[in-house]
């Protein structure tokens, strides 16, 4: 099962690709996560990104095609992937087709996830994870069980993107309709095209994607 979750930032994608990843036994590829690691190690392609990222431009299509590309070969996506932040522009989705035909790979589904614009950014101004396990949490929407401990692992440590300030939100959600929206109709004319509504709640999200992928 090899999947794209495509939608807007703070639309859901982390989230629920964590979710399906144990019930589908699939990889989550973040290409965002890949160049986070990139950033914090200092590596050359981490430099090229940070600067980028940190105000909420896309990377070059090379960096992050050269990224995925080595990434799915590894053993934990035999059973299948699940893209979040790939593909974000047409050159990219072209790459990602050429990509998989050569490793005798198919997509079999591209799910948008539907959320209200406004939405978004109390989203992601809102996001917030545990800095030991990765664990996403939101300050309303999504509060650990017990106030400062990780539901996950314990931990009281939890961290904040640089990015995930209002301004550069905007910036972001400008680069995904002028760049990414425009491969929405790339996968509608290949039948691969299913949308979910965003706006539910994150269980609920969960049992519209199950539906979705059950019946791939
Ligand atoms: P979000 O989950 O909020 O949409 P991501 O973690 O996916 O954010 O991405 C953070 C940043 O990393 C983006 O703003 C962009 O600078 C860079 N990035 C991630 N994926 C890509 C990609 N496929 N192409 C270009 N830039 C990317
Ligand atoms: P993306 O990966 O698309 O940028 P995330 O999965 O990181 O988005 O979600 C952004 C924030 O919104 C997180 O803090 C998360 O807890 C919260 N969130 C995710 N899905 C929902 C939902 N359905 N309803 C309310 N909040 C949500
Ligand atoms: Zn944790």
């Amino acid at each position: 099962m090899n999947l794209i979750l495509l939608g807007p930032p703070g639309a859901g994608k982390g989230t629920q690709a964590k979710r399906l990843e144990d019930k589908f036994s699939i990889a989550q590829l973040s290409t965002g996560d890949m160049l986070r690691a990139e950033v914090s190690s200092g590596s050359e392609l981490g430099v090229t990104a940070k600067k980028l990222m940190e105000a909420g431009e896309l990377v070059p299509d090379s960096l992050v095609i050269g990224i995925i590309s080595g990434r799915i070969d590894d053993e934990d996506c035999k059973n299948g992937f699940i893209l979040d932040g790939f593909p974000r522009t047409e050159a990219q989705a072209e790459a990602l087709d050429e990509m998989l035909s050569s490793k005798e790979l198919k997509l079999n589904k591209v799910v948008q996830l539907v959320v209200d614009e406004e939405a978004l950014v109390e989203r992601v101004t809102g996001r917030y994870t545990c800095a030991k396990c990765g664990n996403g949490y939101h300050d309303k929407f999504q509060q650990p069980s017990k106030e400062g401990v990780c539901d996950n692992c314990g931990s009281e440590e939890f961290k904040r993107r640089a990015d995930d300030n209002e301004e550069t939100v905007r910036t972001r959600l400008r680069a995904y309709h002028e760049q990414t929206a425009p491969i929405i109709p790339y996968y509608e004319a290949k039948g691969l095209m299913e949308r979910v509504d965003g706006m539910a709640d994150i269980e609920d999200v969960t049992k519209q994607l199950e539906r979705i992928l059950e019946a791939a």
